[in-house]
């Protein structure tokens, strides 16, 4: 057991410690899409009151009531509005986040967390109130959320099976969008340092997060605290911010289970307890079900972000390690939330190094596995449909500290937001390449 925790926290060390030198190599926010290959990685107030009293065990799935209120975000626009075509030549701008900082206050100065991991969560996160403004902005621009899986198609012509860019039909006006969110599996880390802790079905048939006031400890549910149903209200507010219901892709590991719920079978599982450790995985198996399935029923989907967040590109991590953790993935998450064929690189690290000039031994097996579309980090949303396989590379942009510390990225996010709009305040003061006023 003690070895298994200390296992655990030098892999997040590890993880913090890669995150800490992508730094170096991200905030690049001018170049152009020749040089993109190694770039690493509300609104108004909810409906329903933020806190309710919740029994942290077992989320009840409660059926969604006749006329889900859902229909109405999915049916708002009639075919005939859509009549904007989108073409292939048109990019598609594609943001991610991280789970975002429920507590700024406790993550960034009270939680006892390192210094370098506060730093991390700083670089890597936004927090709750610079989200709201993210989505207030970028619905208030005319970005429209379509779903990633709509953006390109395999086909089969004479010329073989490759991956095309479809065209979309938008309303008149909008632009398309689409929205990630990497590591949605509320890392027991993150738990500690002021994040929400799971996704649950709550009596109103919606998604909330369950969350713990870190200073008071008390445990509630919550829409304002949490991308998700955060997302969900704004969507509820702004039905014309979604195409065909469109919501989010989740880029989900397994290491830690998925979405809050423990899930995993972890490597070591000490002698003895096998049984209770199955028993009681299978219990968080049949508890986050129902979860999926209403997230599926509204809008959202999932993609692969490999069981143990692994760094493709690096030579330690060989085929065979890629093998297993595919394997692991498709066993612990697939088999929960279904077939996928995107593939988020964690850390934005390419396999083999390079996925655009070649197509390396990794990368021909994550295609065996039925992976089609492969996204980075990047400085722009670029995307390349690989001519010698069936494929496409994609970059995603990233708001986080990274990026709205850098006054080369105020421009190039300048589409989506101003970027001194939404920097909280509440950050520590780690200086910032603003140009002076
Ligand atoms: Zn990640």
């Amino acid at each position: 057991m003690q070895q298994n925790i200390i296992r655990r926290f030098l892999f997040l060390f590890l993880i913090l410690a890669m995150l800490v030198s992508l730094v170096i190599l991200v905030v690049r926010c001018s170049s152009t899409s020749a040089e993109r290959s190694m770039d690493p990685a509300m609104a108004e107030g909810s409906a329903v009151s933020d806190t309710e009293e919740s029994s942290a065990d077992s989320p009840k799935a409660t059926p969604v009531p006749e006329g889900d209120p859902y229909d109405a975000v999915k049916n708002y626009w009639s075919e005939d509005q859509l009549t904007q075509a989108w073409g292939p030549d048109q990019v598609v701008e594609h943001l991610f986040f991280h789970p975002i900082i429920a507590y700024p206050k406790y993550a960034f100065y009270d939680s006892g967390a390192s210094q370098s991991q506060r730093f991390g969560l700083d670089d890597w996160m936004v927090t709750v109130d610079e989200y709201n403004k993210i989505l207030q902005s970028v619905y208030d621009k005319g970005y429209i959320l379509v779903a990633m899986e709509d953006v390109w198609s395999e086909v089969t012509d004479e010329t073989g099976t490759h991956m095309v860019r479809n065209t979309l039909m938008l309303p008149e006006g909008k632009k398309p969008l689409v929205i990630s969110f990497d590591d949605v599996n509320y890392y027991p880390y993150m738990l500690e340092e002021g994040f929400t802790s799971k996704l649950v079905v709550g009596d109103d048939g919606e998604i909330w997060a369950e969350c713990t006031d870190p200073y008071t400890g008390e445990v509630f549910l919550t829409k304002e605290l949490d991308a998700t149903p955060i997302l969900d209200q704004f969507v509820y507010q702004h039905p014309d911010f979604s195409l065909n219901g469109a919501k989010a892709i989740f880029s989900l590991t397994g290491y830690e289970g998925i979405l809050g719920y423990r899930t995993q079978i972890d490597s070591e599982i000490p002698a003895g307890t096998e049984k209770e450790y199955e028993a009681n995985r299978q219990k968080e198996i049949e508890a986050v079900k129902p979860v999926i399935q209403r997230l599926k029923e509204t809008g959202w989907t999932f993609g692969s972000h490999t069981w143990g967040h692994i760094n493709l590109a690096s030579t330690t991590t060989d085929l065979a390690w890629v093998q297993t953790d595919t394997q692991k993935w498709l066993n612990e998450v697939g088999s929960l939330v279904g077939p996928t064929q995107i593939l988020f690189y964690p850390h934005g690290a390419r396999p083999d190094g390079d996925d655009w000039h070649t197509t390396g031994p990794k990368f021909q097996y994550l295609h065996d596995q039925g992976f089609r579309i492969f996204a980075s980090v990047g400085a722009n949303s670029f995307s390349y449909i690989k001519q010698d396989i069936s494929a496409v590379i994609c970059d995603r942009l990233h708001p986080d500290g990274t990026t709205l510390r850098s006054g080369a990225c105020i421009q190039e996010y300048s589409k989506f937001y101003d970027t001194y709009e939404v920097f909280d305040p509440v950050r520590p003061d780690l200086g910032n390449t603003w140009p002076a006023s």
